[in-house]
């Protein structure tokens, strides 16, 4: 979304006003210009003969962004049999899915199993059993390389008392777990968290991967997972996706130089690919002014966008309704009865009542991590592609909160005695 002429407009055309009026707030929208933009920023920053791309999509699951990813030539990251079968629904190849689990019961294996995508295991007992009921279906194998790293500790996942992985400690117990029931492992894999800054953090993990690949016979892909960090404001810093991708590239074709074939280097973003498309836009209800603070008040709260509840993220807000205002200073906050601050003291431009404000890098992780708390509907999204705008998703109405809420037919009577 830029600023042009004195308006916002999206994708060089679109205005995000006209999406509001036509579909309501609050409503998220996603430029599919930037996805395919970041997909391809990537793509060019690694040079290795195999390469692949799988899109971790637990980031935003909607079933066109899956399509638009697929089209591009990437492959898919789940973490639940659901992700599973949406991919698959979205047209994705099993042999293009990897399935990276933890502590999911074993039928969900069973079932990845019956659809034939790959398998990442993460955890010793589990690859015990699998061995022993697959005895010829490949497996991945999660390495914990305990490297600390993320922006926050709950999506750190890479350190020493993460529950991630296997650590690479307990290499040589799992080489004697795969010769006893002659495991055929095909791939390696290692995902440190989110938010990495860091390209020698990244490149310190890589080497502990290629360390352990050396220990085991016949891989075809090293995946090396994601945390790739995006910005949030201007001029935030962020990972150096070329630095990195060279970095990568050169060691990774030095390494399959040692072992002896070409193997397939994998990363696997959600956050990188999607989380600059999407723009999350709500209405102010309230301008609430009180002894300290100017209070903007939305028409959405914790239930819409956690991310800053939960996280403590930064998302940058900006009033669409008045691009080019004189700018104050307001706290933004939501409608949820418990405090739901979404940005405290932020400059933004003049707010009235009945704005729309729109909240960036909204792509990732806010529509899917979006909850019906205090019974409100989850809002509508809606995608822009080559200048056109699609609902993608329809606002939910009572119908959709009932659904599977089911009435006792005698409660009534035995109520009233
Ligand atoms: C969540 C997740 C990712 C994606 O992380 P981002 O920070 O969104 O890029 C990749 N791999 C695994 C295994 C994940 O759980």
């Amino acid at each position: 979304m830029i600023l042009k002429d004195g308006r916002y407009e999206l994708s060089g055309q679109v205005d995000p006003l006209a999406i509001c009026e036509e579909h309501g707030c609050p409503v998220y929208i996603y430029d599919s210009a930037i996805i395919k933009r970041q997909y391809k920023r990537l793509a060019d920053a690694i040079s290795v003969p195999h390469f692949q791309i799988n899109y971790a999509c637990k980031a935003l699951t909607n079933i066109n962004v899956l399509r638009i990813l697929n089209n591009l030539g990437s492959g898919l990251d789940t973490v639940s049999i659901q992700e599973v079968e949406l991919g698959l629904k979205a047209g994705f190849l099993p042999k293009d899915i990897v399935y990276t689990p933890n502590c999911v019961s074993f039928e969900e294996l069973e079932k990845a199993v019956s659809y034939g995508v790959r398998v990442n295991i993460d955890n010793i007992s589990i690859l015990e059993q699998f061995g022993d009921k697959y005895p010829d279906y490949p497996v991945c194998i999660r390495i914990n390389p305990h490297i600390y790293a993320g922006g926050n500790s709950k999506i750190s996942v890479g350190h020493i008392d993460s529950k991630f992985g296997i650590s690479f400690h307990q290499i040589p117990l799992v080489k004697r777990v795969v010769k006893s029931l002659d495991i055929k492992v095909e791939g390696l894999h290692m995902h440190t968290g989110s938010d990495i800054l860091d390209v020698e953090v990244f490149l310190q993990g890589a080497d502990i991967l290629f360390n352990t690949a050396m220990e085991f016979e016949g891989l075809t892909y090293l995946d090396f997972g994601s945390g790739f960090k995006v910005p949030y404001k201007l001029n935030d810093i962020s990972t150096d996706i070329e630095e990195l991708g060279a970095n990568i590239s050169k060691r990774f074709n030095k390494f399959c130089e040692n072992y002896g074939s070409d193997l397939t280097l994998m990363f696997e973003p959600g956050k990188f690919l999607v989380s600059e498309s999407g723009y999350f836009l709500a209405k102010v209800n309230v301008v609430k002014q009180t002894l300290s603070t100017v209070f903007a008040g939305i028409d959405s709260g914790l239930n819409h966008l956690i991310r800053p509840m939960f996280y403590a993220s930064h998302h940058e807000i900006v009033n669409v309704s008045n691009p080019e205002g004189k700018s104050r200073i307001y706290t933004v906050v939501g409608y949820i009865c418990e405090t739901d601050t979404f940005g405290v003291n932020r400059k933004i431009t003049e707010i009235k009542e009945g704005d729309i404000l729109a909240f960036k890098n909204a792509g990732a992780y806010c529509s899917t991590m979006a909850s019906n708390y205090n019974s409100r509907y989850r809002p509508a999204e809606v995608l822009v592609h080559e200048g056109q705008a699609h609902l993608i998703k329809r606002r939910e109405t009572m119908e959709d909160l009932l659904r599977n809420q089911i009435e006792v037919p005698t409660l009534e009577k035995s109520l009233a005695q």
